[in-house]
C-alpha cells in the first residue's frame, strides 16, 4: 500500500486490528517518508528508527495476541520538548543539544503503553519561545503549504510533520499559542487543553502556570484518538487535576452544533493587522456553522488590548525562573576553560541560550526584581485576573467564542519581524493560556497565496469534548481537514 500516510487515526486503527498492514508497514512507511521529504521539510531533530521498528514488532505481536488498545501499533511524532527516556530532548536549544533524558515525561509513557510507536522527535522554537520555529538551534523548519515560509510555532516541527504526512499526529504544547498558531499555518486541527488536564510531568518548562501538551492532527477525530492517551491526572504534576476524563472519541457525536451559541467578540475583529483574507475565511466558517444551526451572538472581551502586555510580562518572568536551572554545573551546556564559578555561569548561559530566550530572561528577571515586582509582575496578576473573569462572563451567554487563531497567514522564513511585531502575531491565542481555558484550531480554507486560514474555538474549562465534537461536525460537513500539501502527496 502506498497511500498509508492518507489514512486518518480511526482508519489506521481499523486497519492494524483487522491485519490489513502490520505496525511494521506502516512504521517503515513513514521511515522511508521522512527519509525522502523531511530533507525539505526539515520537521525532525531526531529519527529513532531502530527503536520505532521494535516498538512496531511489539505492537504487532500485542495485536496478534489480543491485547492491543485503539492505538497499537500506530506511529506518532513528539514535540522536543516531552523529555524521552535515553533519547535526546533538546527543547531546540544548544544549551540541551547534549541531554539525553534519564526518563519519559508522562505523555511520552502514557503514549508507550497505549502502545503508540515513536518516530522521532521535531523542532520547535527554543525553549518553546517564538511564532515561527526560527528561534530553533537546528535551524528553521518548512511549511509544507509553501516551503520557503515558516511553520509557525513553537511547535512547527510536530505542525509541518503532520501536514507534509511524515507522522500521521503529533505531540505539541500550547503556552500561548504554540499548539493553534501552527496548526491555524498548517491546515491542521489542533486542540489546547485546559490547564491541568494534560500532565506537564517530564515536558521541560516555559512557563509553569500556562503551558500544557495536546495534540495535533489531520481532524478533529485524530486528535480525539490522542486526547484519550494524553488526558488525566498524574500524581507526578501538582498542578494536573483530579477529574474523570471524558472518552473523547465516543463524544464526537454528542453536542450537536444546532443550537450552539457561539460568541463573536467584536474587539477581536476590529484588531489592526487583521489580515482580509483571514477574516473573510473565518466569517465563511461560522455562516457554514449557523446553516448547520448555531447562533452567532455579539460579545464584548473589553481586555483584549491587555493580552499581549500581560502575556509577556508573566511568560518571560516564569520563564526567567524555570530557565535558571541551566547553570552549566548540573546538566546541559557548559562553557570550555571556565577561569572561575562566576564565569562559568554567564558564558554558559551566554553561549547555551539564544537571542529569544535571553531576551525574556532579561525582561522576565527586571519584572520580578526588587522594586520592580510591585509594578510589573503583580500588576499583570491582576490583570491575567481580568481576563479571566472577561471570559467567564462571556461564558454566560455562549457556549463557545470563535476566533481567528493569528491575524496572519504564515510568515516566509527570514522574514525578521521584530520581537514586538512578533508578540503582536499572539493576539488571539495567548488569553486563553492567561485564563487556563481550553481552545481548539480548525482548518478554514486559504489565503490568496494557497496558504492556510484556522477557526479558533474558545471553550469554558473541561468542555474538550464540546469544542472537539463542534469541530468534528463542521468536518462532517466539509473537506478543508482532507486538503493536503503538495508534498504529502508525494510518494516515497
Ligand atoms: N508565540 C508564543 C511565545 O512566543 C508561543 C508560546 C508557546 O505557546 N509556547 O511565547
Amino acid at each position: 500500500m502506498t497511500d498509508l500516510h492518507r489514512l486518518s487515526i480511526r482508519e489506521l486503527s481499523e486497519g492494524l486490528a483487522g491485519a490489513k498492514f502490520s505496525s511494521r508497514e506502516l512504521t517503515e512507511h513513514y521511515l522511508k517518508r521522512i527519509a525522502k521529504l523531511d530533507t525539505q521539510v526539515k520537521s525532525y531533530v531526531t529519527v529513532t528508527a531502530e527503536q520505532a521498528l521494535a516498538q512496531a514488532d511489539a505492537a504487532d505481536a500485542s495485536i496478534k495476541a489480543g491485547t492491543a488498545t485503539a492505538l497499537t501499533g500506530v506511529p506518532i511524532a513528539h514535540k522536543d520538548i516531552f523529555c524521552t527516556q535515553g533519547i535526546k530532548t533538546s527543547a531546540g536549544s544548544k544549551m540541551l543539544d547534549n541531554f539525553i533524558s534519564p526518563y519519559d515525561a508522562t505523555v511520552v509513557a502514557k503514549g508507550k503503553a497505549a502502545g503508540l510507536v515513536t518516530l522521532g522527535k521535531v523542532n520547535m522554537d527554543e525553549f518553546a519561545m517564538g511564532s515561527t520555529s526560527e528561534n530553533s538551534f537546528y535551524g528553521a523548519t518548512a511549511n509544507p503549504w509553501n516551503l520557503s515560509h515558516v511553520p509557525g510555532g513553537s511547535s512547527g516541527g510536530s505542525a509541518a510533520a503532520v501536514a507534509a504526512d511524515l507522522a500521521p499526529f503529533a505531540t505539541g504544547t500550547d503556552t500561548g499559542g504554540s499548539i493553534r498558531q501552527p496548526a491555524s499555518f498548517c491546515g491542521l486541527t489542533g486542540l489546547k487543553p485546559t490547564y491541568g488536564r494534560v500532565s506537564r510531568f517530564g515536558m521541560i518548562a516555559y512557563a509553569s502556570s500556562l503551558d500544557q501538551g495536546g495534540p495535533m492532527a489531520h481532524s478533529a477525530e485524530d486528535c480525539a484518538y490522542l486526547m484519550n492517551v494524553m488526558a488525566g491526572h498524574d500524581a507526578k504534576d501538582s498542578t494536573s487535576v483530579e477529574k474523570d476524563v471524558d472518552d473523547y472519541v465516543a463524544n464526537l457525536n454528542g453536542k450537536a452544533v444546532k443550537g450552539l451559541r457561539i460568541g463573536i467578540p467584536k474587539q477581536y475583529f476590529n484588531v489592526a493587522g487583521l489580515d482580509a483574507d483571514v477574516k473573510a475565511r473565518v466569517e465563511e466558517s461560522l455562516k457554514k456553522l449557523e446553516e448547520m444551526g448555531a447562533t452567532l451572538v455579539e460579545i464584548d472581551l473589553n481586555m483584549t488590548e491587555a493580552y499581549v502586555p500581560t502575556y509577556y510580562l508573566i511568560a518571560p518572568a516564569e520563564a526567567s525562573s524555570n530557565l535558571s536551572r541551566y547553570d552549566g554545573v548540573r546538566y546541559g551546556y557548559r562553557a570550555d576553560n571556565p577561569v572561575d564559578l562566576m564565569d562559568l555561569y554567564k558564558r554558559s548561559r551566554s553561549e547555551g541560550f539564544g537571542a529569544e530566550v535571553q531576551r525574556r530572561i532579561l525582561i522576565g528577571t527586571y519584572a520580578l526584581s526588587a522594586g520592580y515586582y510591585d509594578a510589573y509582575y503583580v500588576k499583570a496578576q491582576k490583570v491575567r485576573r481580568l481576563i479571566q473573569q472577561d471570559f467567564l462572563k462571556a461564558f454566560e451567554s455562549v457556549d463557545v467564542i470563535a476566533a481567528p487563531a493569528a491575524p496572519t497567514t504564515a510568515y516566509k522564513i527570514g522574514a525578521n519581524l521584530s520581537p514586538v511585531e512578533m508578540y503582536l502575531g499572539d493576539i488571539y491565542t495567548i488569553a486563553v493560556n492567561l485564563a487556563g481555558l481550553p481552545a481548539i484550531n480548525a482548518p478554514v480554507g486559504f489565503d490568496k497565496d494557497n496558504l492556510p486560514v484556522g477557526l479558533q474555538l474558545i471553550g469554558n474549562y473541561w468542555s474538550e469534548s464540546q469544542l472537539l465534537s463542534v469541530v468534528h461536525q463542521y468536518q462532517q460537513a466539509t473537506d478543508w481537514h482532507t486538503k493536503r500539501a503538495a508534498i504529502a502527496e508525494e510518494n516515497a
